[in-house]
């Protein structure tokens, strides 16, 4: 409880962006408040203690809190891009926004198979930018430990359609939900 308190009270709230009618849950002040950062990194990786290897960091904000949780606990980040940026052969994966598609990517053979990967990010919303991960995740011959994000949006159903994709064995954690 004092862990969310903290972290929730750093996370601003703003109407109408990036479009008309988005509700917008802004962590960068959370970022930028060393108790706040340092407890909401800890406290994702918590719940998983021992049952992961890796962490993998979703591009962009993600990549801030598997960073930051990395360094708590020792494990390392593997860094899930968008599309072009990465120089190595990867594998892609596409997902459909409101407006077009996106695509993430890894390099294929970046950990040995079996790795057990625990995904990162801030918010879970409709659950596509996660759904494409751990599609990314299982087809490089990995193992998803499981999600964890600051803030989920319960409304717009990620957690729901995770579920209809992978089943009920993937566990997704946040620290928040609104
Ligand atoms: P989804 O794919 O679950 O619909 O959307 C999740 C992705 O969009 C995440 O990578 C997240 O960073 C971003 N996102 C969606 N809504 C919000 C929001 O209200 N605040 C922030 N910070 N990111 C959001």
């Amino acid at each position: 409880p004092q862990a969310r308190d903290l972290v929730e009270a750093h996370i601003a709230t703003i109407p109408d962006f990036p479009e008309p009618g988005i509700l917008f849950r802004d962590l960068t002040p959370v970022f930028a408040d060393g108790p706040a950062f340092h407890t909401l990194s800890e406290s994702l990786t918590a719940p998983f203690d021992g049952e992961f290897d890796v962490l993998a960091g979703l591009e962009a904000r993600g990549f801030l809190l598997a960073a930051a949780a990395s360094a708590l606990c020792g494990k390392g980040v593997l860094t899930v891009r968008k599309a072009g940026k990465l120089p190595r052969p990867v594998l892609r994966e596409e997902y459909a926004l409101e407006y077009g598609t996106a695509a993430l990517e890894v390099h294929e053979g970046e950990l040995p198979p079996g790795t057990r990967v625990l995904i990162v990010d801030d918010v879970l919303a409709t659950g596509g930018t996660v759904a494409a991960s751990v599609r990314l995740i299982e087809r490089a011959g990995w193992h998803v430990a499981g999600v964890s994000v600051a803030v989920e949006l319960a409304d717009l159903g990620g957690r729901a359609a995770l579920a209809r994709e992978f089943g009920d064995g993937l566990r997704v954690y946040n620290l928040l939900r609104y």
